[in-house]
């Protein structure tokens, strides 16, 4: 393996550090710790993970968790009347509802409901609007975090080309957006893309979310590219395990690239680590305080 591996889980715990670092200087100014409530909707076995590891790491930040669980039965108007709730209580300072929600209930309207400067997951059209017009806002999790580590790897990355491949509201779209505010050279490719190793090889950074295992190979990156693969998929092995493959063909794409991110390893825990500190940034806000430095 020729590439350096990008530690997404020791850049994590270093941010969650300065988080946590931050909070007493806010609970000093504000006379309360930061508050994020998380809203799951429905029994799903991985939001009830992801809902349970995200309160866990709330408290260990010293913030305040709240967490509601609701029936499947929740119906959309009941679910909008909490998300009111919660953009109304003062000791709550960001809002995330843990998707996907059950069927019936409309995700983006629930999303819209939230307060912009509440929307720790930077998911509300005003955010994603903010961004793309460049103003400040709540950015989505996974990528900013994708963009710190690529900060923290290649320093500055004006004039380089990125190319992100995937164009979803969550991931592809804010991702270039933030490729493009560093001043970036940046392409988008999705599944209508004529030729994507093309498309790849023009990338000095390639971004990888698509949801497709291993769709991505070594031989399609240019030499000493540094790539980020968001790609979270989980494959039932014949002995009745799983293993978790990313989007990129990791074997053959650490031959190629300098420097790439595992999976698991990489950005997974970057997004719970972003998650609190844009619910500092967003308590902050709230209270006219300046960000902590460094976050
Ligand atoms: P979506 O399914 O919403 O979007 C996938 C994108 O990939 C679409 O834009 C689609 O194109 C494109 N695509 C699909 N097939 C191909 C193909 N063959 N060639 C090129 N492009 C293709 O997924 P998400 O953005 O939500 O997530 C992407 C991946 O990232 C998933 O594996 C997910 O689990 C993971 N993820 C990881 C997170 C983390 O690490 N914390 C957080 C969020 C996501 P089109 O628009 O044309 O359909």
């Amino acid at each position: 393996m020729g590439a350096a591996l990008i530690d997404g889980r020791a850049f994590a715990a270093r941010l969650r550090a300065r988080v946590a670092d931050a909070v007493p200087r806010f609970v000093e100014a504000a006379g309360r710790a930061p508050g994020l409530a998380v809203v799951l909707v429905g029994e799903d076995p991985a939001s009830q993970i992801y809902v349970r590891s995200k309160g866990k790491a709330t408290v260990e930040a010293g913030m305040a968790s709240f967490e509601y669980r609701l029936p499947d039965t929740t119906s959309q108007s009941e679910l909008i009347a909490l998300v009111e709730q919660l953009n109304a209580d003062e000791a709550v300072d960001g809002i995330l509802v843990q998707l996907p929600l059950p069927a019936g209930i409309d995700d983006k309207a629930v999303i819209d409901a939230i307060d912009p400067d509440k929307d720790v997951d930077g998911f509300h059209v005003a955010n994603a609007g903010r961004l793309a017009v460049g103003e400040d806002g709540l950015v989505s999790c996974t990528p900013l975090g994708c963009l710190m580590l690529l900060r923290d790897r290649l320093g500055s990355l004006s004039g380089l080309e990125a190319v992100v491949v995937g164009r979803s509201n969550i991931v592809g779209k804010p991702m270039a957006q933030l490729l493009l505010r560093e001043n970036c050279t940046v392409t988008i490719a999705h599944s209508r893309t004529r030729d994507l190793a093309e498309v790849v090889r023009r990338g000095d950074i390639v971004v990888a979310a698509v949801g497709h295992p291993e769709l991505i190979k070594g031989g399609w990156l240019k030499p000493g590219a540094t790539v980020i693969d968001v790609g979270m998929n989980r494959i039932a092995l014949e002995d009745g395990k799983t293993r978790l493959l990313g989007d990129v063909e990791f074997a053959t794409a650490a031959e190629v690239a300098g420097a790439i991110t595992p999976v698991p390893g990489g950005v997974g825990p970057m997004t719970i680590a972003v998650l609190l500190r844009n619910t500092l940034v967003a308590a902050c806000a709230r209270f006219g305080l300046d960000a902590p430095e460094g976050l």
